[in-house]
């Protein structure tokens, strides 16, 4: 075999190989058929991309998050949590976002879910509006459990969780944090505080921490743009 040959093979297999990771950007469609419990849903793939197969069905864990794992256990949230999944997603379509690993250990696909098409690129807003997995951590219905190498949305839903802590909101309910233990940002010229992530303050030379008290008390208002807690 000619070198030309040799470079042209290696190329193609390259390809290939590359063609069976998952690419990070694009969605699958995908309909829910079950609903297991709020993190765990089995779905039937609508079409054959990023290595998933048309027609076949899939147990997805939703990534980056914990709910109480058994619907039964009232105590624990879990019921309301696996109604509010069913509510939301069965029978419903679907896209399937995937990150680094897209199997855990039992071979479960490992997912973000959006309810609608995101924009290009992705806003904060869009994650709040359109991405399950935040939406449950923003109402309470979920922790934040991170696990690398699938992190590409982590810290959104680590302020996801603050901010539901301090609202105090579904199985935060009896355990509001105190605003001297809600940590907010602000810029020198600013008058409003912001969650770290917010776009309107990612091009300051000077972010400031305080405490959600401190920023109330000097008269600082919450931003319309990444609604902090207030
Ligand atoms: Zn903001």
């Amino acid at each position: 075999m000619k070198k030309t040959g040799v470079i042209l093979l290696m190329l193609m297999t390259l390809t290939a190989f590359a063609a069976e990771l998952p690419q990070p950007d694009s969605l699958v469609c995908a309909e829910v058929v079950n609903v297991v419990d709020g993190k765990t849903l089995d779905v039937v793939v609508q079409e054959s991309r990023n290595g998933l197969e048309s027609g076949k069905m899939y147990r997805v864990r939703l990534i980056g998050v914990d709910v109480p794992a058994t619907p039964e256990n009232v105590g624990l949230y879990g019921k309301e949590v696996a109604e509010f999944a069913e509510r939301h997603l069965l029978n419903s379509t679907v896209l399937l976002e995937l990150d680094v690993r897209p199997y855990d250990e039992r071979n479960n696909l490992l997912a973000y879910i959006w309810l609608g098409w995101p924009v290009a690129d992705k806003t904060e807003g869009e994650l709040r509006k359109l991405m399950f997995n935040a939406i449950l951590i923003l109402d309470g219905y979920a922790r934040v459990a991170t696990a690398p190498p699938n992190v590409k949305y982590a810290e959104y839903f680590a302020e996801f969780e603050k901010t539901a802590r301090a609202m105090g909101v579904g199985l935060w309910q009896n355990q509001k944090l105190e605003d001297s233990d809600v940590i907010v940002y602000v810029t020198p010229k600013g008058r409003k505080y912001h969650l770290k992530s917010c776009r309107t303050i990612s091009n300051s030379q000077e972010i400031m921490p305080i405490t959600l008290e401190e920023a109330k008390k000097r008269g600082y208002e919450p931003c319309r743009v990444c609604d902090p807690p207030n």
